[in-house]
């Protein structure tokens, strides 16, 4: 009689209700994920376009919902930085990353996306200094990714925060590079040590030419800059072909693997080269 009652309640409910109630049932499970353990981090290998190895592998936060099943973070992170509850996922996921990072050879990094509003609600330096203390990961092991949004305030505090976690040692890489509307002017500002070309110049590199002189004018900025560069979403050989013409040095992507639990990392790294 209870479920006959709740379904009558849902049809006589406005569309707009219904839609509010699904958000409201994503927010409660959200909140009970962390304590419940539903989290999980996979690891996306990075190559070295000149050795041909894997230098770092990149962290990726997966949701696995006891009913939904995986939960892409496409679905949840916006969800959860509205909330605010991005930040104890964040601290969470960075203390896992960086544990997960000690079980691997000493000359992989690990890189760890960062959410805008770590650094807007929690002090985010406070934070990744004492998860390298306490999980002992050396800073130069450890990789912050960081997009556009992060940097949209502009504020001196921002600034302040990124020459800082500098300082520990950590190496700091803008993300989704020429996707935002002001890429160029970040990147003079801030300290990146590495441009992520985003992999919608990367997708068609092989088959577009303004694609590819894209690339080749990112490359070329990254090197007067003396930052590395990294192509995002590599899937063929055609594209690497490319992307190696272009003088990129590192690259990611199903070509190289997806992302892959962490008991995957070991295989990945006994593989021969991959390229
Ligand atoms: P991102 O940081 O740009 O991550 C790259 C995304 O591209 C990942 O999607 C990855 O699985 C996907 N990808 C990698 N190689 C290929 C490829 O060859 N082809 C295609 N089509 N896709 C590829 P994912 O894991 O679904 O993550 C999506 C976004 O969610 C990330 O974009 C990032 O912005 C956010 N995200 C993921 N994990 C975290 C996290 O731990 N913290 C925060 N704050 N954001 C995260
Ligand atoms: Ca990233
Ligand atoms: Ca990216
Ligand atoms: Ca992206």
């Amino acid at each position: 009689a209870k479920s006959e009652g709740r379904s009558t309640y849902r049809f006589f409910e406005p569309q707009m209700d219904q839609r509010l109630q699904a958000r409201r049932a994503l927010e409660l499970d959200l909140r009970g994920a962390l304590e419940h353990g539903e989290f999980e981090l996979h690891f996306q290998p990075l190559v070295n376009l000149t050795s041909r190895k894997i230098i770092c592998f990149e962290a990726l936060v997966r949701w696995a919902h006891p009913e939904r099943g995986l939960v892409p973070p496409s679905e949840f992170i916006p969800v959860a930085e509205e909330i605010g509850l991005i930040v104890p996922i964040g601290e969470w996921i960075l203390r896992q990353a960086c544990s997960e990072a000690m079980h691997w050879p000493e000359d992989i990094s690990v890189a760890v996306n960062l959410s805008s509003i770590q650094f807007q609600r929690s002090n985010v330096v406070r934070t990744v200094s004492q998860t390298l203390l306490e999980t002992g990961l050396p800073a130069n092991r450890l990789e912050l990714e960081i997009t556009e949004t992060v940097l949209l305030q502009e504020s001196d505090e921002t600034l302040t925060s990124l020459h800082a976690l500098r300082a520990l040692g950590v190496r700091l890489s803008m993300d989704d590079f020429g996707t935002g509307y002001s890429s160029l002017n970040y990147i003079r500002r801030f300290p990146f040590d590495k441009i992520k070309i985003d992999q919608c110049f990367v997708q068609d590199v092989a088959t577009n030419k303004d694609s590819l002189t894209i690339v080749h004018t990112i490359v070329a900025l990254g090197r007067s800059l003396e930052m590395t560069t990294t192509a995002e979403g590599v899937e063929t050989q055609e594209q690497l072909t490319m992307l190696r013409a272009a003088g990129c040095a590192e690259a990611q992507g199903s070509l190289f693997g997806m992302p892959t639990p962490a008991s995957g990392v070991a295989a990945l790294l006994q593989k021969p080269n991959p390229v």
